[in-house]
């Protein structure tokens, strides 16, 4: 049977005056019921972009999509715009950054999810208001029936955030995608933000894909970890493979540069050197290779050959021209000390 989700070569790319901007440049991964993948990368290294063309949220745009998105077998790059509007909510719904952005200033929170339930289903505006409170409830909002009244700017950062998860979940999707949903809350909000999100999806079976910069949220929530570097994955493995053997420079970056508060030692952070690329102008062969400090320990030119993702143990792909043996013994020497 073909996994729930499967996007295979993926590509979204927009041409602009300066030339084409390749946001996505050829991903592939796949994507089960009941489990979360964690998309890791910097700003501007395609996985918002990713997420979007997902949500066929870049039709009528500029960009260029190549590839398959294939959600039970039926390719979303495909299908007509009503089908979309049909899948999204029911099939597939996403959880944005900024819930005030996503959310309509002029109309009540429980005007929004009902309105979300009578798109897909054929239900009274009172059945669907008490499903709303039940909910906004179930999402962790006090007084439900006096909350569903209330307009977003009513509500706290976290409050919204916990509608918009109401809002995205209140059709049961079975893919749901949430955009760096905790940034903007405050640590203890965050918590209960992901336990909510791990609670539901249990009870939904949902497949989950978490877009977010931040290694510590994906050790939490996710089965599989994605790691994407200038448009393109780096690193694709099981989340217990990823952290105890990472294999590429550019993740070893992200972890030791990663605040842990599990640490009494007083070490430095250890931040990846250099900004990420301007993806209009990606540098020639591994684009990592100016901020790449292992780049001398490669057999070949980082700065010419463009490395393959290739398989270094088992489900657990990477990107890189330093054999694998001696990646591992870099990690070993260099890196885990430093963890
Ligand atoms: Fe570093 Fe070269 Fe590996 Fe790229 S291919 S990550 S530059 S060692």
């Amino acid at each position: 049977m073909s996994p729930f989700l499967q996007v295979n070569n993926l590509k979204v790319h927009f041409p602009t005056d300066d030339g084409v901007v390749k946001a996505v440049d050829g991903l592939t991964f796949n994507l089960e019921k009941g489990k979360t993948l964690g998309i890791v990368g910097e700003s501007g290294s395609g996985k918002s972009v990713t997420s979007l063309a997902i949500m066929g949220l870049h039709r009528g745009s500029r960009a260029r999509l190549s590839g398959e998105v294939l959600l039970d077998d039926r390719d979303l790059l495909k299908v007509s715009d009503e089908e979309l509007r049909s899948l999204r909510g029911r099939k597939l719904a996403m959880i944005f950054q900024d819930p005030l952005s996503a959310m309509h200033p002029y109309y009540t929170i429980g005007q929004q999810l009902t309105e979300a339930i009578q798109v897909h289903e054929d239900v009274s505006k009172k059945a669907a208001r008490t499903k709303v409170i039940d909910m906004l409830g179930r999402v962790g909002i006090p007084n439900p029936n006096k909350r569903v009244d209330q307009y977003p700017h009513e509500f706290s950062g976290g409050m919204r955030q916990r509608a918009m998860i109401g809002m995205a979940l209140i059709n049961d999707p079975e893919l749901l995608i949430a955009d760096e949903p905790t940034t903007a809350l405050d640590v203890t909000v965050q918590a209960q933000i992901l336990d909510l999100m791990r609670d539901l999806q249990s009870e939904f079976g949902s497949a989950i894909i978490m877009i977010t910069h931040d290694l510590g949220v994906v050790a939490e929530i996710a089965d599989d970890v994605l790691v994407m570097y200038g448009g393109k994955c780096i690193e694709y493995a099981e989340v217990d493979s990823a952290f105890h053997q990472p294999d590429h420079p550019y993740t070893w970056g992200l972890l030791t540069s990663m605040p842990r508060l599990d640490r009494l030692k007083l070490d430095r952070l250890l931040p990846i050197a250099g900004n990420p690329p301007s993806l209009i102008n990606l540098p020639p062969g591994c684009a990592f290779h100016p901020r790449c400090a292992f780049r001398d320990s490669a057999p070949c030119a980082c700065d010419e050959v463009v490395p393959e993702l290739l398989e270094s143990y088992p489900k657990h792909d990477s990107r890189c021209h330093i054999p694998v043996a001696k990646r591992a013994e870099l990690f070993a020497n260099v890196i885990a000390p430093r963890l």
